[in-house]
């Protein structure tokens, strides 16, 4: 073996899924499987959590394949889609994130021609302006999807927004905002079966505002905050090894680099030996060099990042180190790293 390697696992997958559900119960737990489930691989990951009812992929390609896997999920796609994909997604049960009116259009105009309802799930913007219906749009909005839901070719099931995050008071107007327009709705005639407004951080810490449904990626995937705490019970699904190609005096050269994925700018982390942490000296392209240890030979491992067990930090602490998310240092990671399942 000359290649690196990110070890995924089954069953952290799953005791991460456990801590994660019995933190936030009685909300029902959504795992969020977006860019190919944080880099982990969306079959590896569907397959892994076969015992989660709800599945959140922000494409409409990505739902396809959890659907082709999962005949009995709720899969949920919320990014803005073309027509024929939004088809393909009431074809095949995909519940519809909806944030615009032009798209609420479009979703309604394809359930006509398909003769079904369409299962969407409404989108106020609390705030963060990505998406989502104004509060001042919102009545109107509400009063074309009832009446779409009127004529049988609309299921209005839900009501969800993004939190920014940023600050406690921010997600606290936020909330006010997002209550308001579930009761706009209600008042409408409308009767949402769920409520989605957090993510990880705050379905985990912020319990008053958790809905019926949590949209958790990061946290599942055992990836906590940049600058965050460490999570009771959850840690990283994914390991990065890589074999020791030359031992020297000073330094050992190991099989992974920036071409693989790897941030050049990283050199000065700790990574894990099979004699405990020492440091990452210099990320090459294809290879990067490590403090050696007593003992060092060819083929041994180092874990650049993972669970700690030879002395390694976790992606979010490497992520700290040059000021961005632990999803990034997974994200990045090139097609050259194979992914390689354990139990
Ligand atoms: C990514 C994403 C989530 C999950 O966020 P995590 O912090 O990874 O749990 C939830 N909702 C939406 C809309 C997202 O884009």
């Amino acid at each position: 073996m000359s290649a690196p390697v990110l070890e995924i696992s089954r069953g952290t997958l799953r005791s991460n899924i456990a801590a994660v559900r019995e933190q936030i119960a009685p909300s029902e737990l959504m795992l969020v499987m977006k860019d190919d489930a944080y880099g982990h691989g969306l079959e590896w990951a569907v397959d892994a959590a076969d015992g989660v009812s709800w599945l959140g992929s922000y494409d409409i390609a990505s739902a396809l394949r959890i659907r082709a896997r999962r005949r009995d999920a709720r899969v949920y796609a919320w990014a803005t889609s073309p027509g024929d994909e939004v088809a393909a997604a009431i074809e095949a049960h995909i519940d519809l994130g909806v944030g615009t009116l032009p798209y609420l259009r479009e979703v309604i105009a394809q359930a006509e021609v398909l003769g079904t309802r369409a299962r969407v799930h409404l989108k106020i913007d609390t705030g963060l302006h990505r998406n989502g219906v104004r509060p001042e749009d919102w009545p109107a909005f509400v009063a074309e999807a009832r009446a779409a839901e009127e004529r049988g070719v609309l299921a209005v099931v839900g009501v969800w927004s993004h939190l920014a995050e940023a600050s406690d008071d921010e997600d606290d107007e936020a909330a006010g905002e997002f209550r308001a327009a579930v009761q706009s709705l209600r008042d409408a005639g409308g009767e949402p079966e769920v409520l989605h407004l957090t993510a990880s951080a705050a379905s985990w810490w912020r319990p008053e505002l958790r809905g019926s449904l949590s949209r958790i990626g990061a946290f599942c995937y055992g990836i906590r905050s940049a600058d965050g705490p460490q999570i009771p019970g959850v840690v990283p699904v994914a390991e990065l090894r890589a074999p020791v190609l030359a031992a020297g005096d000073e330094v050992v050269e190991i099989a992974v680099g920036s071409f693989d994925g790897l941030p050049s700018t990283l050199a000065g982390a700790g990574v894990g030996t099979p004699a405990g942490t020492r440091m990452l000296r210099e990320v090459g392209a294809m290879t990067s060099l490590v403090e050696t240890w007593p003992g060092a030979s060819t083929g041994d491992l180092v874990t650049v990042f993972g669970r700690g067990s030879q002395g390694e930090q976790d992606a979010t602490s490497l992520a700290e180190r040059i000021d961005t998310v632990g999803e990034e240092i997974l994200l990045r990671l090139t097609p050259r790293v194979r992914r390689v399942s354990v139990d």
